[in-house]
């Protein structure tokens, strides 16, 4: 019998069962969390806020779980079209409402995880064992198991590391002579606090959700419709200008945002909860691919490979990518990981270069990158008046698009023409 064992049960390790159910006999997911139900837990302290599913993740779970979108909206998870029920901010902007053909499913990221689950566990051979936290691999030239904690070992053809940022497994090769990843570090001192609030269809004028992006001169934030008729609000601050948690000084912060529009919402609303804080000190990405002999039997994905900055949401996106590389190279760690890193370097140059341009944060800046920035800062300010930029701005930002179609001839001559609006 054929066994994989999965360590981590959130997104990334959930869609690696996915995968791998069709190829091995049983596969184990262990979480060192009780997990039940769609509820906040302690493995997944994130899940307290905001969580936008972008189009290419939200469509690639369609692909696993046809049908996941329906029902989740079934179940009082409004979907709306990215650019009409939705409104974007960049740099103050608006960006112009049109129709783009990407959907936001507007889930709350316990839900989302919960319905997932739900329809992996019902695969046959998958399996879950909660409550049980993961302390080193098993093997020596190949990975052959995992050791669980009170010592317990399990064997395994394939360990998938789902774990998380947090990860331990580099500790864990290392412990059996294997080669470490390299780290690439970008720091942002970012800070989240969020809060939800009962919703009324007056507020937004009927609109679902709305982002303000957070940029260099400008805090940022949103708000998003979630089920049970409910706002999530989330603020957001770069380089340790963190939002509070207090009630009265998170109503403040949220005014001092570029645009009134989630100011509105939290002094309108009635609030459901106390503000609570996250602290992301900054992307991590665990370089495995370039490690010269990768071990066989063993595989990291989701978090645990790369861990972005949650301001531009992609990490459930490129978990999901990855588990499309993982489908089909997850017997061979060499081109595993050379997809990988192909899929995740769309999605680092994206978010890295956004945080480059506060002067504030350190890292490799070249004259390209410059160049690329000042050109994405004149699209944002395009994508306020001409809907061909918008769509594709909000196309490329999905990851539905590669970035290179900002650069088509049409989108180009839009891009180059576009003026700041006089406030
Ligand atoms: C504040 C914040 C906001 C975010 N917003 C967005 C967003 O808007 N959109 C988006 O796409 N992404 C967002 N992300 C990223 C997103 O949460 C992750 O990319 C996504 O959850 C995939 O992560 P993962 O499954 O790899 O790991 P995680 O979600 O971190 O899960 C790791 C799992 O491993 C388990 N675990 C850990 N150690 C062990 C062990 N030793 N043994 C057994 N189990 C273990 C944990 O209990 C947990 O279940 C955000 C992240 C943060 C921090």
């Amino acid at each position: 019998m054929r066994q994989a064992v999965v360590l981590g049960a959130s997104i990334a390790g959930l869609l690696s069962a996915r995968v791998l159910a069709s190829v091995y006999d049983r596969v184990l997911i262990v979480d060192r969390d009780e997990i039940s139900g769609a509820a906040a837990r302690r493995g997944v302290p994130q899940a307290r806020h905001l969580h936008g599913l972008m189009e290419r993740g939200r469509a690639i779970l369609e692909e696993f779980y046809p049908g996941l979108t329906a029902d989740l909206a079934a179940e009082g998870a409004p979907t709306t079209e990215v650019l009409r029920g939705s409104r974007w901010y960049l740099s103050g902007l608006r960006v112009r409402p049109t129709d783009t053909g990407l959907i936001t499913l507007l889930a709350s990221r316990p839900m989302l995880e919960s319905g997932i689950r739900t329809r992996t566990l019902a695969l046959p051979g998958v399996e879950l064992r909660t409550g049980c936290a993961a302390t080193g691999l098993v093997g020596n030239e190949r990975i052959t198991g995992v050791r669980l904690a009170g010592g317990e070992t399990v064997s395994a053809d394939l360990v998938i590391d789902a774990t998380g940022r947090g990860s331990r497994a580099p500790d864990w090769l290392a412990e059996l002579g294997h080669e470490r990843p390299a780290e690439d570090r970008i720091d942002v001192d970012l800070g989240y606090a969020s809060r939800t609030y009962r919703r009324k269809p007056e507020h937004l004028d009927g609109d679902l959700a709305v982002v303000v992006s957070t940029m260099p001169g400008f805090r940022g934030g949103g708000a998003i419709t979630l089920e049970g008729d409910r706002w999530h609000v989330t603020l957001a601050g770069m380089l340790g200008d963190h939002p509070p948690t207090d009630p009265d000084e998170f109503e403040r912060f949220a005014a001092t945002l570029p645009v009134p529009d989630v100011h509105e919402i939290v002094r309108e609303a009635e609030p459901l909860d106390d503000p609570v804080p996250h602290r992301f000190r900054g992307s991590l990405r665990r370089r495995y691919e370039k490690i010269s002999q990768p071990v066989q039997g063993f595989l990291a994905i989701g978090d645990a490979l790369c861990s972005f900055n949650p301001l531009y949401a992609q990490g459930m996106t490129v978990a999901a990518q990855g588990a499309l590389v993982l489908r089909d190279w997850h017997a061979d760690p060499r081109r595993f990981y050379r997809e990988a890193a192909a899929v995740v370097d769309v999605a680092w140059q994206m978010s890295t270069g956004s945080d480059l341009r506060y002067p504030g944060v350190e890292g490799p800046r070249s004259v390209r990158g410059r160049v690329v920035s000042a050109y994405s800062q004149r699209a944002q300010v395009a994508a306020h008046r001409d809907p061909l930029v918008a769509r594709t701005f909000m196309r490329v930002a999905n990851l539905t698009l590669p970035p290179t179609a900002l650069l088509a001839p049409d989108v180009v001559v839009r891009v180059l023409r576009a003026r700041p609006p006089t406030r």
